[in-house]
């Protein structure tokens, strides 16, 4: 089984079979070579948590021969000391007055015996160091290196697996505190803030949001947060993440009423869209396609009257980023592995009044699904 019970040893996070499975599928796809730079790609491939700057930091991965690390000189010693140091790969350290995208491409060249003529290029790489690569490899047709890096990133390991349960109880215990922030007269900055310091108290390093969309705002997905206070009665919107130290993610929303029983019509769509997740989570198991999963959720609050009010896709990968693929969403036939990682988080929003989402992250499993938020779905209600 792919998802190993919680808290079993599931192994190294990074080994140098993630490089050379980026080879391997490089090979199949025809690239000549694959140049990733600081990012979730280059850190999910070789475990190197570089910081993103102006000097080249890239992994190379030429369809043939050895991958190499190309780093400035003054950062070699924390390759050496990150995980990427014990995986054996060729480290090529460049000094200040080098061009580093010439030495790049010297070596990719030495290795592939002809300059190399389609590039795979990570596509969160920053515009310069994408265009010092095209520079240095003239003639090279650049694409993006998701077909190669995706394919891998989205089926997660049981090591990963276990991190993104981690990330989840952490998370989980953040929204089971709510009731000691989330009180009327206070303003969604305010309780913001407090659940911020919470996520790292709770086992993250970082944090990635905090909404905390209350009436009205509720009704903005992606509303952050405001000076707008907190009303007896408000409906409140709560989707929170960070990032814990091996860098997965977590991202989950529930959805409160503070201080008194909400208007009288939101039990109702509350219950479609409850009624909606579990469908969708419900829905998951090898081989079922991913927009079949938005659909199940879809389908059902469509069916309730409430379609128009579900204004995005039921939800997205995550890993080491918060949004990666498989994107959950009409369109997208990938038929779900076990393994992939996704949010399930439909939502009904009232423009001007009010809204609502329910959001866990799911693993597809041999046999179904497993959940990694466990915290209740129900409307919840806060004393205020
Ligand atoms: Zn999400
Ligand atoms: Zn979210």
């Amino acid at each position: 089984m792919p998802t190993a019970t919680a808290h079993a040893p599931a192994g190294p996070l990074v080994t140098i079979e993630r490089v050379h499975a980026a080879r391997d599928i490089a090979d199949e796809l025809g690239f000549d070579v694959v140049v990733v730079t600081p990012g979730s790609d280059l850190r999910y491939l070789c475990g190197y948590n570089a910081h993103a700057m102006e000097r080249l930091t890239a992994l190379a991965v030429p369809r043939r021969g050895e991958p190499l690390l190309v780093v400035p000189r003054l950062e070699a010693p924390m390759v050496a000391a990150s995980p990427a140091g014990g995986l054996g790969l060729d480290l090529v350290a460049w000094d200040e007055t080098d061009d580093p995208f010439a030495v790049l491409a010297a070596e990719a060249t030495a290795r592939l015996g002809a300059p190399p003529a389609r590039v795979a290029v990570g596509a969160r790489s920053w515009a310069e160091h994408a265009l010092g690569i095209q520079r240095a490899m003239a003639g090279a047709a650049l694409e993006l290196a998701g077909p190669v890096v995706d394919r891998l990133r989205m089926i997660k390991t049981p090591a990963e697996v276990e991190e993104l349960a981690a990330a989840g109880a952490a998370i989980d215990r953040v929204h089971a505190r709510m009731a000691d922030w989330l009180r009327v007269g206070r303003t969604e900055a305010a309780v913001g803030a407090d659940i911020s310091a919470a996520i790292l108290e709770e086992g993250h390093v970082g944090v990635d949001f905090t909404i905390v969309g209350s009436g009205p705002n509720g009704a903005s997905p992606h509303h952050e947060v405001s000076d707008r206070l907190v009303r007896a009665g408000d409906v409140v919107v709560i989707d929170i993440g960070g990032e814990t130290a091996t860098g997965y993610r977590s991202d989950c929303t529930r959805t409160y009423v503070v201080g008194g029983d909400p208007p009288g019509e939101v039990a109702e769509w509350y219950a479609v869209l409850q009624a909606a997740q579990e469908a969708a989570t419900a829905a998951v198991r090898p081989g079922v396609g991913a927009e079949q999963i938005d659909a199940a959720a879809r389908d059902l609050i469509t069916g309730a009257g409430w379609g128009e009010q579900f204004i995005h896709r039921t939800g997205h990968g995550i890993g080491l980023d918060t949004h990666e693929a498989p994107y959950i969403v009409a369109g997208n036939h990938l038929p779900l592995v076990p393994g992939m990682a996704f949010s399930v988080e439909p939502g009904i929003y009232l423009a001007g009044r009010a809204g609502a989402r329910i959001e866990d992250i799911v693993v597809c499993t041999e046999d179904g699904v497993r959940t990694l938020n466990e915290r209740p779905r129900d409307l919840a209600v806060l004393p205020g």
